[in-house]
């Protein structure tokens, strides 16, 4: 057969031709709208776009947001691989990329609206003097954003098996003397509003002593070797502070912050799981002393010694969210007592063993995994959400005010699905008199044993509660589970949506489709001559919501869901129920 074209008369090619003409409109957009597009764009789709078009090619050279990752440079069997010579050959295509890109931006004349950096380095002292000079070039290009993350990382990395990696990486990555030190030349950047730096030496030096953040509004230190006085420094000597995070900075062990008029958010973090692939990481933070009147909202995540937590000058804080902190109960309350104007409240202590709050302005307040805790008794008219997760068993002791929405999820801990007695714990929990709106659990084929409804029935005979949503992240449970998973849940609580979502990446369609199956073709055999029968008597319609892809929320409605499900991405999957108890039921 003949090609199309061939076919064609002088009328269609010029038609083609203008086609092809008007496909390429976009090249005649303005400069700044096409720099706009760009923006949205990664360095790499954005070089992909310049070989489409001229004039895109051109105005590369001059795009004022220049992102570098190196991870784009690594070649995908180099990951598996762990090869050192093209590892190496990875790293010199990438250097050149940054410098040729760079030098060619100077040339167009125009200010740097955001530079990042990202890469891995074997010899730093070999790179050093080129890192400096790109860091000379943002700042006299007069940069607004600067972002360098530069990890250190061992040429032998790539050759040894993977725990020896991990053990070596992690020494030479928290290594001060092989890490990349920053140049006095990037604290002239008087026009930088954001500085983001991690992986870098940061201690005090005399190449330090004149800082001229001037416009510096959000500071983030993280994973950096910086001592006491050069945070202090950093502080005081950035007027417009409005943002500062702290994570991981070693030889930092007394924090600081005082002296900073603008300052509204702070977080410490003394780990950092991001940072390392590895272990978690935790920096040992003796004392935090935080005197800022303008501050609105801080997080504490992982500080051990929370005895040493003073904040005494923070009267004006709206946020405050305790992660991982070591707090025993005096102090927490002495610590709460000093924010008079708090409207949210984050607490996540494994050591505390009661909670007792009282305010006027508190909206929302969230209690998570703090294991010990016994007792919960909260005075606060305002609150508007409580948000409660456990482990294991519920704190005995509970005192919430009544018109509040209750978000509540929990998990066996050390218990296990099937326990009676841990099962009887969460009903009566569920029993409190209280609306909630969500209720999530997870379970997982090591928490489920053999469960039996009967003998159920008789340790907690009384009808299950009602709830609004239940949310449960099914992991690979055993077929042979499907039944009694259902039943104990159901002889817990009533949900009026019942949503599964996939749990720590499994895949939970199976059960889905059993669960369906199950719910269509319900029989009530059972149960004869009990006043309080089990789920099949009392469920009335049972239908498919909708279902919501991970990576992609938006809510999926089709008519056949079920059919197509097996093809689905991960997601979760919502059921509607319905549930009559028009039997009277003379609760126990
Ligand atoms: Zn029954």
């Amino acid at each position: 057969m003949m090609p199309k074209y061939m076919n064609m008369n002088v009328a269609d090619l010029k038609i083609m031709e203008d086609q092809i003409v008007a496909m390429d409109r976009i090249s005649d957009l303005p400069d700044f709208i096409i720099h706009h597009i760009m923006s949205y764009l990664s360095t790499l789709e954005a070089t992909q776009m310049c070989v489409l078009s001229k004039r895109w090619n051109h105005l590369q050279t001059s795009f004022p947001i220049l992102y570098f990752d190196q991870i784009y440079f690594e070649e995908e069997d180099l990951a598996t691989g762990r090869e050192e010579r093209s590892f190496c050959m990875s790293i010199d295509k990438f250097i050149q990329f940054v410098d040729a890109s760079l030098l060619r931006f100077c040339e167009a004349k125009v200010s740097m609206e955001k530079f990042r950096l990202s890469m891995k380095v074997f010899d730093v002292e070999g790179v050093a003097s080129l890192l400096d000079k790109w860091i000379e070039l943002a700042v006299a290009n007069e940069v607004k954003e600067l972002d360098l993350n530069v990890q250190t990382t061992d040429n032998r990395v790539h050759s040894l098996p993977g725990t020896m990696v991990e053990e070596l990486d992690l020494n030479v990555r928290t290594n001060k003397d092989r890490m990349y030190t920053l140049p006095g030349t990037l604290f002239s950047a008087k026009f930088v509003t954001t500085l983001k730096l991690s992986g870098c030496n940061l201690e005090m030096s005399s190449a330090y002593t004149t800082m001229r953040f001037h416009s510096l509004k959000k500071l983030v230190l993280n994973a950096v070797h910086i001592d006491e006085q050069m945070v202090s420094k950093f502080i005081s000597e950035c007027p417009l502070l409005e943002d500062l995070f702290l994570g991981l900075c070693w030889h930092c062990k007394r924090i600081l912050v005082s002296h900073a008029p603008k300052l509204k958010t702070l977080t410490v973090n003394g780990s950092s799981s991001s940072f390392c692939d590895s272990d978690l990481i935790v920096h040992d933070i003796e004392s935090i002393e935080i005197v800022a009147r303008s501050l609105e909202q801080c997080t504490l995540i992982d500080v051990d010694r929370s005895s040493a937590i003073d904040m005494v000058g923070c009267a004006d804080l709206k946020y405050f969210n305790l992660t991982g902190v070591n707090i025993l109960v005096q102090e927490f309350h002495k610590l709460i007592s000093k924010f008079p104007l708090l409207e949210k409240l984050i607490v996540n202590c494994c050591v505390l063993e009661s909670i007792s709050l009282s305010s006027n302005r508190l909206k929302e307040l969230q209690i998570l995994h703090c294991s010990r805790l016994r007792v919960i008794d909260i005075d606060v008219p305002s609150l508007l959400t409580f948000s409660y997760v456990f482990y294991g068993n519920p704190a005995s002791s509970i005192n919430v005010p009544y018109p509040c929405s209750w978000k509540v999820g929990f998990s066996p801990g050390c218990q296990r699905y099937g326990d009676l007695i841990w099962l009887d714990s969460i009903k009566k929990f569920l029993k409190l008199p209280y609306e909630i709106d969500e209720l999530s659990t997870s379970i997982s084929i090591q928490d489920m044993e053999s469960f039996n409804l009967d003998k159920f029935k008789k340790n907690s005979p009384s009808l299950p509660r009602e709830v609004r949503n239940l949310t449960i992240a099914v992991g690979a449970v055993h077929p042979s589970n499907y039944a009694g998973l259902l039943d104990c849940l159901l002889w817990i609580c009533y949900p009026r949506i019942l949503s599964m979502k996939p749990y720590a990446g499994q895949s939970s369609i199976e059960f889905i489709m059993w669960l369906y199956e199950k719910m269509m073709k319900r029989d009530a055999k059972c149960c004869n001559g009990h006043r309080i029968k089990c789920w099949h008597h009392y469920l009335k319609d049972f239908k498919i919501e909708s279902f919501v892809p991970l990576k992609d929320p938006k809510p999926l409605h089709m008519d056949n869901l079920m059919v197509a499900l097996p093809n689905f991405p991960q997601g979760t999957i919502r059921f509607r129920l319905d549930w009559c108890f028009s039997e009277h039921i003379d609760e126990a």
